[in-house]
C-alpha cells in the first residue's frame, strides 16, 4: 500500500512498551481518547484507519488532529507481529511464522476452501497444557500473545492475501483459535481480539464465523459467555474420563461431565439453534475402535453438535500414528449412522507443516528442523518488511 509509511522502527526494543493501538477494542479506544481530551467519537475514525484502511504511521490519520497524531507516533505505536517466513503450500494453505515481542515464535495458517478462507490464528506461544498427541504441547508453555498480537496475524493476513490476490476481494471470511496455544488460557487477550474481529469498526467478521476452541477450562466457558457470542468447538478426543485423562491431562481437572455441561450451557446462551462443535483427533489404535464410535455416541446423545473428525497428523517424536482412510470411514458412518453429523476434515499445508497439532514454533535451529520436518525444496518466502 503505497500510502503505508516504513514502519520498520515498529517491532523495535523501545516500542515494545508502547500501547499497540491494534490491540484496543473501540470502546478502550474511546476511553483512550477521552482520557487524551479528544471526543469519543474519533475512535471511530482511528478504528477505520487500523483495521479498514490498516495504515502502519499514525501521519496518515488526516482526518483527525495533528495533537494526536503526533501523540500517537511519540507514545503509541501500530505494529504487526515481525514475520519470520512466508511458506505457501501446493494447496493454496499459507503459513506464517512469527515473533512475538516476548521473542518466541508462533505461526498462522490460512486455508482457502471453495466458499471461503479460514484463518487459524495462535493465543500463545507453545502451550502448558501438554496434550499426547500435540507438537505445540510437546514444546511447552512460551508466553501469551497480546490482543495486538492475535489482531496482528488476522490484519497481517488479510493485507498479504490483498497484495497476491487484489482482484479477489478479501479472502479470510471464518476465523478459529486452532493454532498455537488454549485461548481460554489467555482469556483477556482472546476476548478483547474476538471483541475486535467482530466489531464492524474492526474486521465485521460475523459471530458465527470466529470460533473459540478449547481442551475445556470449564470456569472459563462460563466466563466466556459473558462477553462473547462466539461460536465454541470442544476438542473431545475420546469418549470417557480414563482415556481423555491419559490423552488429554487438563481432563484430570475438568472431567468430561463438567466439560460437557458447561459447553451445553454456552451453547444455550448462544440460541438460535446455534450447536457447538466436537472436535475429535483420530489416532490409530488409540481411539478409533467401534467401541471407541459407541461410546461417543452414547457420551453425545444430550449435547446438540457437529462432529469434526481430524485424522491425526503426525509429527517427529510422536508415538501415535494416523489411521487408515478405511478406519476414519468407518469411525464418521458410525456416527452418522447414530444420528450425528460428522465430517472429517482434510489435511492441509501437508507439505509444509502447517496441519492441525503440527505446529511448533521454535525459530532456534531453524534449518535442522526443515531437514528434519523435510522441508527441503518447499517454497520458502522470507517476507522483508
Ligand atoms: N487448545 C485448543 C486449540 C488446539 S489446536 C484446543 O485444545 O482446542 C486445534 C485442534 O487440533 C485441537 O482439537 C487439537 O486437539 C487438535 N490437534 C492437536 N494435535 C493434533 C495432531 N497432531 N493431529 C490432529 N489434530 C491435532
Amino acid at each position: 500500500m503505497s500510502e503505508m509509511s516504513d514502519n520498520s522502527t515498529a517491532n523495535t526494543g523501545s516500542s515494545r512498551e508502547k500501547i499497540n493501538l491494534l490491540g484496543l477494542s473501540h470502546a478502550a479506544m474511546a476511553t483512550l481518547l477521552e482520557r487524551l481530551g479528544e471526543k469519543p467519537y474519533r475512535a471511530v475514525q482511528v478504528m477505520k484507519w487500523l483495521h479498514h484502511r490498516m495504515v502502519d504511521d499514525p501521519a496518515c490519520m488526516t482526518d483527525i488532529s495533528k495533537k494526536l497524531r503526533q501523540h500517537f507516533s511519540e507514545n503509541m505505536c501500530i505494529a504487526e507481529p515481525e514475520v519470520i517466513e512466508e511458506k505457501h503450500s501446493v494447496d493454496g494453505t499459507r503459513a506464517w511464522l512469527m515473533r512475538s515481542t516476548s521473542g518466541g515464535a508462533f505461526e498462522t495458517v490460512f486455508i482457502p476452501e471453495e466458499n471461503r478462507g479460514t484463518l487459524c490464528v495462535s493465543s500463545q506461544v507453545g502451550c502448558a497444557l501438554d496434550c499426547q498427541f500435540c507438537a505445540t504441547g510437546k514444546q511447552g508453555f512460551e508466553g501469551n500473545l497480546s490482543a495486538a498480537e492475535i489482531i496482528g496475524q488476522l490484519r497481517l493476513a488479510i493485507r498479504r492475501l490483498a497484495e497476491d490476490f487484489p482482484e479477489k476481494g478479501r479472502q479470510v471470511t471464518n476465523v478459529v483459535f486452532m493454532g498455537m496455544g488454549e485461548p481460554l488460557l489467555n482469556f483477556d487477550e482472546v476476548t478483547t481480539a474476538i471483541n475486535v474481529m467482530m466489531d464492524d469498526l474492526g474486521y465485521g467478521i460475523s459471530k458465527r464465523k470466529v470460533t473459540v476452541s478449547t481442551a475445556g477450562m470449564v470456569p472459563a466457558i462460563y466466563r466466556l459467555a459473558e462477553c462473547t457470542d462466539a461460536s465454541l468447538a470442544l476438542s473431545l478426543h475420546a469418549p470417557d474420563d480414563e482415556l481423555r485423562s491419559r490423552l488429554m491431562p487438563v481432563n484430570r481437572k475438568y472431567p468430561l461431565s463438567e466439560v460437557l455441561k458447561a459447553v451445553n450451557d454456552y451453547a444455550a446462551t448462544l440460541g438460535e439453534k446455534r450447536t457447538i462443535t466436537i472436535e475429535y483427533t483420530l489416532i490409530d489404535g488409540v481411539n478409533d475402535q467401534p467401541s471407541h464410535a459407541a461410546g461417543l455416541a452414547r457420551l453425545l446423545a444430550n449435547t446438540p453438535c457437529k462432529i469434526n473428525l481430524i485424522p491425526f497428523n503426525p509429527f517427529p517424536g510422536s508415538e501415535f500414528r494416523r489411521p487408515a482412510n478405511i478406519a476414519v470411514r468407518a469411525f464418521q458412518d458410525r456416527l452418522i449412522r447414530a444420528g450425528y453429523s460428522a465430517t472429517v476434515r482434510t489435511t492441509r499445508g501437508e507439505d509444509i507443516s502447517a496441519s492441525c497439532g503440527q505446529l511448533v514454533g521454535k525459530v532456534k535451529d531453524r534449518t535442522s528442523r526443515q531437514k528434519k520436518y523435510g522441508l527441503d525444496g518447499e517454497q520458502l518466502i522470507a517476507v522483508s518488511r
